[in-house]
């Protein structure tokens, strides 16, 4: 392991005023101007004048190059028209899309008929809509390869990524780069191990027994003001103004109810101490009862549910006697047995038990959802996903519904049929795949075969689920050099990183790169070994994009890495002095796209500002959002979506031809990430988003998010489907997508971080004792090329008593999905409806448990059953999120809302509850698990004026300071004497003394749970980094909302009024 560096940004990292990191000029091609791209003469006026004749040419005029063929009027059919024309290149084997819907006719598909629409959907997902006669196709006759688990389930060698159990974590292991930057690859593949600290900090049922007893009154030291109280007050004993029914802005209490500001530190304890009634125990589950008296109230504030730290990895069985477990805390630390229910990594339900009956579930005022995360990482200690391959007949289906077989298919007729546990059909058993049965009813080869006792497996697709060969590994980069972007640093920390990560790319002939410069114009490089030097080709017409070659913009890796570094060092020098201020993103993105269409991708592209010029451009929307949201205008929420469809019908377009697109937005200013997220949301991408960007204390991060966005587990190609049995159905996905028929999402990239929200609803009734399966099959192409087949199982209990639906609620998904209601919502409604909406949510489920699951009793308590007892503090959270409040900036806004949907399970609630720790006594923490356990409940009461704290939610890390820390500490961890010797644009450092190498271990330790290298900030009390970390500490009042006592109180009382 090497030196570790943490925190600094890679060595060129350039200072925005300062000369380009590559303009030192050696390497720097040698250009005859008009020919190549070089640097700009050093003799031209470096002022107005100068244009980089490269920049700018006379429209329809190639610029310079001798090249073949710019001229626009050679490919206008490309351009002009968004039907796919026929590739420029044939790509290896077959033609790709070739006109038709891209997922056309799979292709050798003998068994099928063509007349089916989709019939490649078909074919991965299996639509019932092939009749079985024609789907089973010809008998099974391959056995299954390599028998039982000799030669288990074969991954080719290349699959070395997720396929094998050893390679698994051997890849995983981390970035290399990762590791020179900061600890390296081993957290990396640590990180997949699940994020330790997490679990610690939300064990929940542990504190149960905390709650049990009757709540003692104590005092509430907490910075609370206590509220107004009035007169009349019922069963609260003192009303707060605010507990009145009066519609806050949407009914949700907020600014207008809250005089006094939080008090930051050591406020003094309330004077208004009252004791609670003692809690009887309601149902056996020990729901936490938060008593709630007839006179003035208050709780406790260390009664109230917190997430409580644990520190031991759980070791979790999915099934145990034939019943499915509960699943640990998707923020807890733990190693997972595949016991025929698949990881709940993989996939978690909203509740693990399924509803008998839709009244069932409407009566319990919560979604039937799940999560799922196809190719979450494992933990290194798990046993990983076995590759199954049927050979030519491929994986065994159910001939009716296409389900994948798996350990609840039953064998019966002595092995001869199975029927299918999603829709029950009598299967007749392939002669091949005969086996006899047990005693026990099982098949006798029940135990070695992965797809009868694993619940998630992995199949070699046939030919029948290809409709070409599978696409080669394609990287394009993009980079925005505009001037802004040149100026700010951007362009050079872009060029940077991607020349960092060459490395990364995957190995092999078949991963392919290529790259594209923009400002008003696209200018693009032949980067084909033969010629000296990378050759720039000019397309200027930004209306009417086309591709200027048919080949050598994008070449195998292996064939250009040298030339491909040489040019990113030089390109920050080459537009140095560049004055074009224009940005062509749409047409730049477009044009990249044509030439990534033969062959499907990923498109890298780096923007700075805001698009202004050509197709999609984009007018800047900052200003009258500002004014909409501030005067109150019903129609702000506008603001958060896309401007029009320009960009929305490219992106489909993209996503038909596999090119999934990322967006990393350097920028310091306004760029509409509104309208041009939905690029990367509709092809299965990302936004990243680094603003106000800093070239000293963001360079780093950017290079560390493209390495992992290369290196990490993905797929290309993919489609997706789940099934479930009879009795419910899916309704609706919720992610990065594109749909375009009504049963699959086509996924263009699929990677380990991306998670899909599918929710459901019953068309049937289950009878008690049956149970509800659930099936997501991914039909994807790895990163080398084999076509797979990924088959998750979840099969859940059914039940008709609600009080079990209670017990079986999983806050981690029940979260997620308000979460993601809570980010569609801000772009269709206005924010004071989408906070009633999600307080409706909390209020609904515990007003349906109250009323029915709780005793009589119990009436002036609030109870909340144990399993989701912190629904309410998260909510609460959400409602001062910055996708919700009132003063975000626009940008910051929609960038929240991008960040919602694809978020990974163990992401979700650190998105809006972070974590929080005290730095300066950590060498006194022990190990970094009791380091990182020791989290701190997110109240200013807890931050002391002597301590130096560090918050993060898998994005940010806020490090606050308070005012009287002291020199010695400041030292240790800043290397500064005082407050104000600290760079605002903080790079964390390490130091040679036990708390900085402390801190540095948590951090490092925290970026390899998150597998984020994390934005570091610095907050100092007084000024708007102070403000923005307080914004965080949700549990207090604040101008944003109600502490979460009051809030607490305030739902309580809404429930009340719902039991008149
Ligand atoms: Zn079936």
């Amino acid at each position: 392991m090497q030196n570790l560096q943490i925190g600094r940004p890679p060595p060129p990292s350039a200072a925005p005023s300062g000369p380009p990191p590559y303009l030192s000029g050696s390497v720097a091609p040698s250009v005859t101007v008009g020919s190549r791209p070089g640097p700009p003469p050093q003799t031209l006026p470096s002022r107005p004048q100068y244009q980089p004749p490269f920049t700018r040419p006379p429209p329809g005029i190639p610029n310079g190059p001798p090249s073949a063929g710019i001229p626009g009027p050679r490919f206008p059919s490309a351009a002009s028209s968004m039907e796919p024309s026929p590739p420029a290149i044939p790509p290896q084997g077959s033609l790709p899309f070739p006109g038709s819907p891209p997922h056309g006719p799979p292709v050798n598909n003998i068994s099928q008929p063509s007349v089916y629409p989709s019939q490649y959907s078909a074919a991965a997902a299996g639509v019932p809509m092939v009749p079985p006669s024609l789907v089973s196709g010809p008998p099974h006759s391959q056995p299954l390869m390599g028998g039982p688990l000799s030669q288990p389930y074969m991954s080719p060698p290349q699959m070395q990524q997720y396929t094998g159990p050893s390679q698994m974590q051997q890849q995983y292991t981390g970035p290399p780069q990762m590791q020179q930057q900061y600890t390296g690859p081993p957290q990396m593949q640590q990180q997949y191990t699940g994020p330790p600290q997490m679990q610690q900090q939300y064990t929940g049922p542990a504190h149960m027994q905390q709650y049990t007893g009757p709540p003692q009154m104590q005092q509430y030291p907490g910075p609370l003001q206590p509220p107004p109280i009035s007169s009349g007050a019922p069963p609260f004993g003192s009303p707060p103004v605010w507990q009145q029914p009066r519609p806050g802005p949407g009914g949700f209490p907020m600014s207008s109810m809250v005089q006094a500001p939080p008090q930051m530190f050591g406020a003094s304890p309330s004077s208004l101490t009252q004791r609670m009634p003692p809690v009887p125990p309601v149902m056996g589950n020990s729901p936490l009862a938060m008593a709630q008296p007839s006179t003035p109230s208050h709780v406790d504030p260390r009664q109230i549910p917190r997430p409580i730290p644990g520190s031991s990895v759980e070791f979790f069985e999915t099934r145990q006697g034939n019943q499915a477990n509960n699943p640990p805390s998707a923020t807890s630390d733990f190693v997972v047995k595949d016991t025929g229910n698949c990881s709940p990594r993989l996939m978690r339900c909203t509740m693990n038990q399924v509803p008998c009956t839709g009244d069932l579930l409407s009566t319990s005022s919560m979604p039937l959802a799940l999560m799922v995360q196809p190719l979450a990482l494992p933990n290194p200690s798990e046993e990983p996903i076995q590759v199954v391959d049927f050979g030519e007949s491929g994986p065994l289906r159910c001939s009716r519904c296409k389900g994948y077989i798996n350990p609840f298919m039953k064998f019966v007729d002595q092995g001869r049929h199975f029927i299918c546990n999603l829709c029950g059909f009598n299967n007749e058993t392939p002669r091949d795949y005969f086996s006899n049965l047990g005693p026990d009813g099982r098949r006798r080869d029940a135990d070695e075969r992965p797809e009868l006792c694993r619940g998630a497996v992995e199949f070699v697709a046939t030919k029948e689920y290809m409709v070409r060969d599978p696409m080669p590994a394609v990287f394009f980069f993009l980079v925005d050099v505009s001037m802004n972007a040149i100026v700010t640093g951007a362009t050079a920390a872009a060029c940077s990183a991607i020349s960092q990560c060459i490395t990364d790319l995957p190995e092999g002939p078949r991963t392919m790169v290529g790259i594209a410069t923009f400002d008003s114009a696209i200018h693009f490089y032949n980067l084909k070994r033969a010629l000296q030097q990378p050759l720039m080709l000019v397309v200027p017409d930004i209306q009417d994009v086309y591709t200027p070659l048919h080949t050598d913009l994008i070449v195998p890796v292996a064939e250009c890495r040298k030339h491909l570094e040489q040019l990113l060092e030089s390109i920050p020098s080459m537009f140095e002095s560049n004055k074009v201020v224009d940005s062509a993103f749409g047409s730049a993105i477009k044009a990249a796209f044509l030439a990534m269409k033969p062959t499907g991708g990923k498109l890298l592209v780096f923007q700075s500002v805001l698009p202004s010029i050509g197709t999609g451009s984009l007018s800047s929307r900052e200003t009258e959002g500002r004014t909409n949201v501030s005067s109150g205008e019903k129609e702000a929420y506008k603001l958060l979506q896309p401007v029009d469809m320009t960009l929305k019908t490219m992106a489909i377009e993209f996503a038909e031809h596999q090119v999934c697109v990322d967006v990393f937005i350097i920028t310091q200013a306004f760029v509409d990430i509104a309208s041009v997220s939905v690029v990367p949301r509709t092809t299965g991408g990302q936004v990243y988003y680094y603003y106000p960007f800093s070239s000293l204390s963001d360079a780093a991060k950017l290079y560390n998010d493209l390495r992992w966005n290369i290196s990490r587990p993905q797929g290309f190609e993919a489609v997706m489907r789940v099934r479930c049995s009879q009795g419910v159905q899916v309704q609706e996905y919720l992610g990065n997508f594109c749909k375009r028929i009504p049963t699959d999402i086509d996924l263009p990239g699929i990677d380990c971080d991306k998670s899909i929200l599918v929710t459901f609803k019953h068309d049937d009734k289950f009878q008690e004792g049956t149970e509800c399966a659930f099936q997501c099959a991914l039909l994807y192409t790895t990163i080398y090329g084999q076509r797979r087949i990924r088959v998750s199982n979840l099969s859940l209990p059914c039940t008709s008593m609600l009080g079990n639906l209670f017990r079986a609620a999983d806050i981690d998904t029940l979260f997620a999905c308000l979460l993601r209601q809570a980010a569609t919502g801000i772009q269709s409604s206005p924010l004071s409806q989408v906070r009633e909406q999600i307080m409706n949510f909390c209020v609904n489920i515990f007003h349906s448990y109250r009323k029915f699951c709780a005793s009589v009793s119990s009436t002036g308590q609030l109870i909340l059953p144990e399993s989701i007892k912190l629904l309410p503090l998260y909510t609460l959270a959400l409602s001062k999120s910055i996708g919700l409040r009132n003063d975000a900036l626009l940008d910051e806004r929609s960038y929240w809302a991008s960040h919602v949907p694809p978020l990974p399970i163990p992401l979700v609630v650190p998105w809006v509850y972070p974590r929080m720790i005290s730095i300066h006594d950590l060498t006194l923490k022990g190990n970094n698990d009791s380091k990182l356990s020791s989290t701190l409940p997110l109240s200013a009461e807890h931050l002391s004026d002597n301590g130096i704290y560090l918050l993060e939610n898998g994005e940010d890390c806020l490090f606050f300071i308070g005012n009287s820390v002291s020199t010695e500490i400041l030292q240790q961890i800043f290397g500064v004497n005082s407050v104000d010797g600290i760079p605002t644009q903080f790079v964390l450092q390490q130091y040679d003394n036990t708390l900085s190498n402390a801190l540095n271990d948590v951090v490092n330790e925290i970026r390899r749970q998150r597998s984020s290298f994390l934005r570091m900030r610095l907050c100092r009390k007084g000024d708007p980094s102070g403000m923005l970390f307080f914004s965080y500490m949700v549990e207090d009042k604040a101008p944003g909302g109600l502490s979460y006592v009051e809030f607490l109180v305030h739902i309580h009382r809404q429930i009340q009024t719902k039991m008149e």
